[in-house]
């Protein structure tokens, strides 16, 4: 029997960062209007490859090709500004936070990571990666027009690492472990 590991790989924010999404998920609840079940602060992260249910040995392999990537990318400053919805906001499943400062940046490393992964066989998604921290999500689509007119900017951070997580979901929602941390270079050059 081979056991299958749900994981994801992802950059993770700040914890002031945290602490200011929090605050706006409070400032949030207190508009009126459709149901958004939103994510807890402590699980948010930017998802860079979604990995989907993996055996170990592809999670090994896939450590092994993340470690050589990750060291040809700096670390980087990243300002979260923003909101917007998935497919859109009158008809949103997903409400996010964008990213400003260390856009291309994060694009960039999204496409050493997912070139790496194809390299131990993952197929990476047909559509394009548009950087977003997902702060809620809706059973059915709805219209989050009000919501996503708040006005947010967090603090600048350092990204400085990739993280490949494994999710185990469950009735109270999903947990998160880290497998594997990947610095990023630092410095200069
Ligand atoms: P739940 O599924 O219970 O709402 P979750 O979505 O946070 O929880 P996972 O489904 O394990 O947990 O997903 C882990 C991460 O991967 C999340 O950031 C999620 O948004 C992202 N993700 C999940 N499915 C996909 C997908 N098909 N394409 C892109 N990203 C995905
Ligand atoms: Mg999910």
């Amino acid at each position: 029997m081979t056991e299958l590991t749900r994981a994801f790989v992802a950059v993770e924010i700040s914890e002031g960062a945290r602490r200011q999404i929090a605050d706006l998920l409070g400032r949030l609840g207190r508009e009126p209007g459709v149901p958004v079940r939103w994510v807890r602060p402590e699980l948010m992260h930017l998802t860079l490859a979604f990995l989907g249910e993996v055996s170990g040995d592809f999670l090994e392999s896939a450590k092994v090709r993340l470690a050589d990537v990750t060291p040809q990318h700096r670390v980087l400053t990243m300002q979260l500004r923003g909101l917007g919805a998935f497919p859109s906001p009158a008809r949103a499943r997903v409400v996010w936070v964008g990213t400003e400062q260390g856009k291309d940046e994060v694009c960039a490393l999204q496409a050493g990571v997912v070139k790496a992964l194809r390299s131990a066989g993952y197929q990476p998604e047909r559509r394009p990666f548009s950087p977003h921290l997902t702060i809620g999500r809706l059973r059915e689509p709805g219209d989050v027009s009000r919501a996503v007119a708040v006005q947010f900017e967090s603090e600048p951070f350092t990204v400085d690492s990739v993280v490949l997580f494994r999710s185990v979901l469950g009735p109270g929602g999903p947990a998160y472990s880290r497998l594997a941390e990947l610095p990023l270079r630092k410095g200069q050059g």
